[in-house]
């Protein structure tokens, strides 16, 4: 049986509802937080030509940001370069005094920085705040962290040697972030390197670079030394260029990069000239998996909560649900209802909202496109599946049954507000599919029997489970992926060492 719910699967009082564009200035963002020249040596620094950077939910421009080129991106580097031979030498305690400051004026700036996110990326407000919060959080994990980098005193065998392991800086750092979380993607990195004494040089997306210019105006205020926290903004057209300067300067050591697994493979090349060592954040295509023994409003509360948080984009949303014969009709009936009841499409500054718009056309022809073929396929529309009346970026959100793993969204990644919902028979059916992608970020699934929890969190071939639960990521957890979907694990006790050489001390003649 399948559940077609009434046409008005949003609320009818939209269709009269206009996203309005807000200007950048409309906001009361305090003015030394709106910055629209790139950072390096703790200065401001222009560039010869600027992009703009747009407002997803109207189209229309925020503010022109510099255009940085090589020249510019060179520059960053080296004071990055030049920064890092005092940055390492600083004590832990004195980097941790001004990482815990830099968070402590996040927190005292939220509500402006939260609103230059709903600016940029447009997601609602409310979870422009949490992503604040949260990446504040790991500039406050992180100068705990920044203290406790041990090495280890290593039984010798040799009487008149002794072995000692140290732990050092790698050195400077790129981090290369995408537009979904403009802010957190940032800290989760930077955090790290800074704690363990690295100096970094961040190119933030093209589609978002006003936070990560806002949080160099906080590290400045924070005390922290120019050319410590380096930012060179720079449009799509410039991006390959200064991308590859940033990945094969000599100076450089190290890239982070949180994006696509595609760009995430350029990256990787452009790495191994100079053998870099390298953090990869890619692409996910989660499962979410009820199973016949889950408490059913569990799991429907955990799959709204999982796939449209940020309108369904981002890499650790769940991207195919798997439900069990039994239990599936009621899941699909009851997911609809909810998605029906809470979710409600507007601009990020509306109170009401809780899907705001894709960040681009190019993400709304892709979830299109996937839809389009699934229906081609056989699957059926139980809600949503169209552009929403508010036009521009704004997507309804989706539920697809009767999906089947022939079909395009089931096989990549979706970064949009499509739940598809594929039955199956048995749990080792279930773990197969799960399993058949050639990435692995994150994976959930509903269960309420302990020996299946076990089997299941232990055959998921992914870096992070969620069992019963839709939301995983926090700073003391570590966040990774296996398969094509990264190298390296961030925040938690691991991520400082994505950052840190060890450094093998023999001292003999003793
Ligand atoms: P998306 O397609 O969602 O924008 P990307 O992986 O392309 O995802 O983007 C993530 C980040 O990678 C952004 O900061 C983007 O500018 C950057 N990026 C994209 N292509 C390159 C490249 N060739 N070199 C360096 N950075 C790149």
């Amino acid at each position: 049986m399948h559940v077609l719910l009434p046409a008005r699967h949003l609320l009818p009082s939209l269709l009269c509802y206009k996203p309005h564009y807000r200007p950048i200035s409309s906001l009361s963002i305090a003015p030394a937080l709106v910055r629209s020249e790139g950072h390096s040596g703790g200065r401001w620094v222009p560039a010869t030509s600027t992009f703009p950077v747009l407002d997803p939910s109207s189209g229309r421009e925020l503010l022109s940001v510099s255009d940085f080129g090589v020249q510019e991106t060179r520059e960053a580097v080296r004071s990055a370069h030049t920064a890092f031979q005092s940055w390492r030498v600083t004590l832990a305690k004195e980097r941790s005094v001004l990482l815990r400051k830099w968070s402590e004026l996040m927190m005292q700036n939220k509500e402006d920085l939260a609103k230059l996110i709903t600016a940029e990326n447009g997601k609602p407000l409310k979870e422009s705040l949490g992503e604040v919060v949260y990446a504040a959080s790991f500039l406050e994990w992180f100068s705990e962290e920044a203290r406790r980098v041990y090495g280890d005193f290593i039984p010798s065998p040799a009487k008149n040697k002794r072995i000692l392991a140290v732990k050092q800086p790698v050195g400077v750092a790129t981090i290369i972030t995408p537009w979904n979380f403009p802010s957190a993607m940032i800290t989760r990195k930077v955090g790290a390197a800074l704690a363990a004494g690295c100096t970094v040089v961040v190119k933030p997306a093209e589609d978002t670079p006003l936070s990560a210019l806002a949080l160099a105006e906080l590290a400045d205020q924070a005390g922290i030394p120019g050319g410590v926290y380096n930012v060179t903004p720079c449009s799509r057209q410039k991006t390959p260029t200064v991308g590859e300067v940033l990945c094969t300067d000599p100076l450089v050591a190290k890239i982070s990069f949180t994006g696509s697994t595609a760009t995430g493979k350029v990256l990787l090349k452009h790495a191994a000239d100079t053998v870099k060592r390298v953090s990869m954040e890619l692409g996910g295509h989660a499962p979410l998996i009820v199973f016949d023994s889950a408490n059913l409003d569990q799991a429907v509360a955990g799959a709204v909560a999982s796939k449209f948080r940020n309108s369904g984009q981002t890499c650790v949303c769940s991207n195919r649900l798997l439900v069990q014969k039994g239990i599936h009709d009621a899941f699909v009936q009851k997911l609809a209802a909810a998605m029906n009841k809470e979710l409600f499409v507007g601009s990020g500054f509306d109170e009401r909202t809780t899907q705001g718009p894709l960040i681009n056309e190019r993400a709304v022809e892709k979830v299109e496109k996937q839809i389009q073929d699934a229906v081609a396929r056989g699957a059926r529309v139980v809600c949503g599946g169209k552009r929403h009346s508010l036009g521009g970026t704004f997507f309804q959100p989706t539920l697809l049954s009767d999906v089947t793993t022939d079909m395009m969204c089931t096989q990549e990644e979706t970064f949009g507000p499509v739940a598809p919902v594929i039955k199956f028979d048995s749990e080792e059916e279930a773990i197969a599919i799960a399993n058949s992608v050639n990435v692995g970020l994150a994976g959930y699934f509903f269960s309420q029997d302990p020996a299946q929890i076990w089997r299941v969190a232990e055959q998921l071939e992914v870096g992070m489970v969620g069992v019963n639960e839709g939301i995983v990521s926090s700073a003391e957890a570590p966040f990774g992926g296996v398969k094509q979907s990264g190298i390296g694990r961030e925040g938690s006790k691991y991520g400082i060492d994505e950052y840190l050489e060890i450094k093998y001390i023999c001292y003999g003649g003793l």
